[in-house]
């Protein structure tokens, strides 16, 4: 198992940031409905550079409308979203944009390579949309997820593990401030998810960067440096260093199924 405990300092180059934290969340919340309830009640939630988070609850408790909110892709109805040091909410819709695109990483279940494109190509599919191709930083990024060989290669000659290590590749591509993986492993055997989870456990060791991972699998939780529990939109508790057994007990004791 690889040391659970984040560097203290990140090593990401360039960007907005300079010393300020990768991720801030400052009362932030998220109605659906005028006078509904709270998907997400006011949220406070701070990631240095260099650090795992485990997002878990059980189905509907809010977990998506946190990443949502958190990465970028939706608007909370209140408070303030920092990446990086950027408020988000100052930000028209190009320029929020533009960054998800350069200082944000996504990893989901569904892998969505495009099937018609090589697997290096992929990869580079963030850094063209920026404009700046760089073969270098692909086929780096490609060695270290151990598909270093793999390049030519359309994503459907490679496993659902490999496809899964090319979306890490992807995501890590243009050095984001924060990559977010929306049950990461979930599609995958337990084996192969430990090799997936290894993998975004050294990209924050080595390499500095931030991952929040929203997870039902306590094993997978285990890999993180902090689980944060979300029941009805709040957090019920926070667990540093969690480990499977714990994490286990906590989601039997919100009594619901885990989604
Ligand atoms: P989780 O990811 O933990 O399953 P969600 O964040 O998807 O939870 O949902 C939290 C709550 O917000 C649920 O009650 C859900 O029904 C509601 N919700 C989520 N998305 C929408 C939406 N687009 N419109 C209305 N209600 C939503």
């Amino acid at each position: 198992m690889f040391r659970r405990q984040g560097s203290a300092a990140g090593t990401l180059e360039g960007g907005p940031s300079g010393g300020a934290d990768a991720l801030s969340l400052d009362g932030v919340t998220r109605t659906y409905r005028r006078g509904g309830p709270a998907a997400l009640e006011p949220l406070r939630l701070t990631l240095p550079r260099g650090r795992f988070l485990a997002v878990m609850g059980p189905s509907g408790s809010g977990k998506s409308t946190l990443l949502q909110c958190a990465a970028g892709l939706d608007r909370p109805s209140a408070g303030t979203v920092r990446i990086g040091g950027v408020d988000l909410g100052s930000l028209k819709e190009a320029a929020l944009t533009r960054l998800r695109r350069e200082r944000v990483g996504f990893v989901f279940q569904a892998h969505n390579l495009v099937p018609s494109l090589s697997v290096a190509e992929n990869v580079a599919l963030p850094l063209l949309l920026g404009g700046e191709p760089d073969e270098g930083r692909v086929s780096l990024g490609l060695a270290e997820v151990g598909l270093g060989g793999r390049g030519d290669d359309r994503p459907t000659e490679l496993s659902g593990g490999q496809q899964q290590r090319v979306a890490i590749a992807r995501a890590l591509v243009t050095r984001p401030e924060v990559v977010f993986a929306d049950e990461p492993t979930g599609a995958l055997d337990p084996v192969t998810a430990h090799g997936v989870l290894a993998l975004l456990r050294q990209a924050v060791d080595q390499d500095g960067h931030t991952v929040v991972m929203v997870t039902h699998d306590p094993a997978a939780a285990a890999w993180a440096d902090e689980a944060l529990f979300l029941a009805d939109g709040h957090v019920v508790t926070r667990l540093l260093q969690p480990d499977s057994a714990q994490v286990h007990a906590i989601m039997r004791n919100l009594g619901r199924p885990t989604a």
